[in-house]
Order: structure tokens, then C-alpha cells, then sequence
């Protein structure tokens, strides 16, 4: 933890319980004014998911109505959403960020920024603008969907760069080859929401579009998406850590790991005024990476997504990541980068169906088929079906592409 990082998290314990009526009650049998270095630090429970829901709507609010300024709200698939309160400050900090990001991906405010991401209550669109316009670029607000409208705005204007998902991009990147239009494009560099994707689908939306790709990391209950991006040497996310502090648990015990091993990683806020939080776990797997980056920024970075605690599955005994299946796909000749995968119990066993799209010829199937179940096999040590689909037989999606389904429970 850097000096400056621990003044301003005991800055935000000394006055969180007055502030914030969530962590009074949250931290009402411990006295923070006990928490006087990083252990008694790492010592402090943990925030979750569940307890911001049981805030709705306005329960993590931690400044007066009135200096509220906006809300955002997480997406309620599972349930009651997550409110999230923002001060004039807090849209503001989040500006500095995401205008850092387009900067760490060599943008300027010659660039015209096409925005993909959806508006609305969900924090992706309007962070990728705000950014944009700090940074005075001209931004495009296109919102999701409408491929031929995007189309036709990326040429008429001359966009410069594709803020997207990654599935939402290699399905315009899918449509540009189809329809010819790659040499009307414009496009140099893309920014890709964090969702987990592989090599080979990153590879295909470079080589398609013709940019450079940037992994932006971020999500509603920290901010929004902005909070950390990769440099121009690609190797990780470099998180703004003058905004917020990351430190990895062990996903199960909830312990801090030692030094770059992998764990869930978890972010405090301790800039933040609408809805501090403390110890937010992210569900998000990662590690912290150490030593000094080329690109010479000291902001902490965090490796590439492996995948979220919740995508985990256990079969047979072995936890599976859609990593694991992209790495697979990766060092497979023949197979594309789309899969799906399936769990099934049958007959007293669960089986595991990969999916994988391929542009091969009927012939040569069978051939990627067995060497896709063998590269999974002598990295999970259990044998899945691998079925070669024809390229555009998976489904696309303008979010986040899901990408195991469990049949068994
Ligand atoms: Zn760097």
C-alpha cells in the first residue's frame, strides 16, 4: 500500500460510520478508530453483493439527498438491483479516470469515439462519454444494437475508436467482412468492456478491424467501467490507484493472498462520497502483478481476467474457467474463437459438451474435434465431447456472451 493510499483509507474510516449509515451498522461491533495498519485493515470484513441489495434503494447513500447527483444501478438478473449514489465529486473523479484510460490508449482529442455500450441506468455508456469529452474527443453515443445504423454512422464519420463489449465487436467486425466495408472503416484502436475473452477472439477482432485492442476494467458498484485499463505493452490492467485500492482474498476463506498469487480481487474506495466501500469483493479472479512496468506508470495492475468466482464450475472434481476452455481453443488448429459449453448428469456422470465454431471443411472436423479433447484433457485431467459448429452457429450477443451452462442441478 502506497503512503498516500493509507491516508486516505484512514481518512475514510474516521468518518464512515457518521457518513454512512450502511457501515454503522455493518461495522457496529468494531471500533475503527483499533484499525491502525494494513493487517488491522486486512482484518475488516468484507463487502458483498447481497448486502448492497438488501440497501435498496437508497441505503448506501452517505452524503445528504441533496449532494446526491445521480444514480447507477447494477443489473437486477438475480434479483432486487443495486442502487449506487453518486456526488457531484464522485462523476467527476470518474471523468479524470476514464479520460487516463483513453490517454493509456493513445487516444486524443482528435479521435471520434464510437460508443457502443448502453445507457441508461447501467454505468457503461455515459462513463465512456464523459471521458471522451474530457479528454475532447468527439464522442459518438450510439448506445447498443442497430448494427447497420453503427455502420453507416462508423463510416460517415470516420470513427476512430470502437468502445464495446468484446462480443458486440467481433459480431460489427463479423458484419464489415461480410458486407466488404473494411476499407471505409477508420478504425485504430478498440476498448473493450473487461468481460473474460480469449486469444483467439482477440486476435480475429484486431485482425478484422484492423486496431488495437485495450481491455477496460470496471464495474457499476466502484464507479462504472474506467477504473483501470491496459498500457500500451498489453501485459496488464493498470488500475488507478489514487482512486481506489485492490488487494486479492482467497475466494473461499476471504484471507488476502501472499504477493502475486491469484485470488477474487477486492476494491475500496476511499475517494468516493455517494457510496464509499470497503472492502468490495468483485468476484472478479485476477492477480496483482509486481515490479515496474515498461510503460513507466506505477499504478497498481492487475493481470487479465481469469474468469468470476461465479463462472466457476466444478465438475468431476476440477474447477473449470472459461479460460481454461479459451486456452484450449487457443492451441487448437482449426478452431475458431466462439464456444459454448454444457453440463450435463446423465446416467449417474456429468459430462461436459465444448461446442467450438470452425471454418473448416466437414472432412477436417473429426480431426479438430480430437485434438481439442486432448489439449482439454491433459490440462483438466477429465475427458469433455468437443463439436465442431459451423462460424456464426453460436450466439452473438451485444453484452456479455454466456458462455457455460450447468444442466445438472
Ligand atoms: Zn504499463
Amino acid at each position: 500500500m502506497k503512503e498516500q493510499q493509507w491516508q486516505d483509507i484512514t481518512a475514510l474510516l474516521a468518518e464512515i460510520k457518521l457518513k454512512s449509515p450502511f457501515y454503522a451498522s455493518k461495522y457496529s461491533s468494531i471500533d475503527l478508530t483499533d484499525i491502525r495498519d494494513l493487517k488491522d485493515f486486512q482484518s475488516l470484513p468484507l463487502t458483498d453483493k447481497d448486502e448492497l441489495r438488501d440497501a435498496y434503494p437508497l441505503g448506501l447513500a452517505a452524503m445528504p439527498p441533496t449532494d446526491i447527483v445521480r444514480i447507477h444501478s447494477s443489473s437486477g438478473t438475480t434479483g432486487t438491483p443495486v442502487i449506487i449514489p453518486y456526488t457531484a465529486q464522485d462523476i467527476a473523479d470518474w471523468a479524470v479516470m476514464f479520460k487516463r484510460c483513453y490517454e493509456f490508449a493513445g487516444c486524443t482529442r482528435a479521435d471520434r469515439i464510437q460508443i457502443t455500450p448502453g445507457y441508461g441506468l447501467w454505468t457503461a455508456g455515459i462513463g465512456f462519454q464523459a471521458g471522451a469529452e474530457l479528454l475532447g474527443a468527439m464522442a459518438i453515443p450510439m448506445g447498443p444494437g442497430n448494427t447497420d445504423k453503427q455502420l453507416q454512422m462508423m463510416i460517415d464519420l470516420g470513427s476512430t475508436v470502437l468502445c464495446s463489449t468484446s462480443s458486440y465487436a467481433l459480431l460489427l467486425a463479423e458484419e464489415i467482412a461480410e458486407r466488404g466495408l473494411l476499407e471505409h472503416i477508420k478504425l485504430r484502436r478498440a476498448l473493450i468492456g473487461s468481460e473474460r475473452w480469449g486469444s483467439k477472439m482477440r486476435a480475429r477482432i484486431a485482425g478484422e478491424l484492423g486496431v488495437k485492442l485495450f481491455d477496460i476494467y470496471g464495474l457499476t458498484e466502484i464507479y462504472g467501467p474506467g477504473i483501470g485499463i491496459n498500457c500500451q505493452y498489453q501485459a496488464a490492467m493498470h488500475c488507478w490507484d489514487d482512486f481506489i485500492y485492490c488487494e486479492i482474498v482467497n475466494p473461499n476463506s476471504g484471507e488476502v493472498v501472499t504477493d502475486g498469487q491469484s485470488g477474487e480481487l477486492v476494491i475500496t474506495t476511499p475517494r468516493k462520497q455517494g457510496a464509499p466501500l470497503i472492502r468490495y469483493r468483485t468476484h472478479d479472479l485476477t492477480r496483482i502483478v509486481s515490479g515496474d512496468c515498461p510503460c513507466g506508470s506505477t499504478h497498481t495492475r492487475i493481470e487479465a481476467l481469469l474468469g468470476r468466482s461465479d463462472d466457476m464450475v466444478k465438475v468431476k472434481g476440477v474447477n473449470i474457467f472459461p479460460a481454461h476452455i479459451e486456452e484450449a481453443l487457443a492451441v487448437t488448429d482449426g478452431a475458431s474463437s466462439e464456444y459454448q459449453v454444457m453440463i450435463d448428469h446423465l446416467n449417474g456422470r456429468d459430462i461436459m459438451t465444448v461446442f467450438f465454431e470452425t471454418g473448416a471443411a466437414k472432412e477436417l472436423r473429426p480431426d479438430i474435434e480430437t485434438a481439442l479433447r486432448r489439449t482439454i484433457k491433459n490440462k483438466l485431467n477429465f475427458s469433455v465431447i468437443a463439436k465442431a459448429v459451423e462460424i456464426g452457429d453460436l450466439p452473438r450477443s451485444e453484452k456479455k456472451t454466456r458462455r457455460i451452462f450447468d444442466n445438472r442441478y
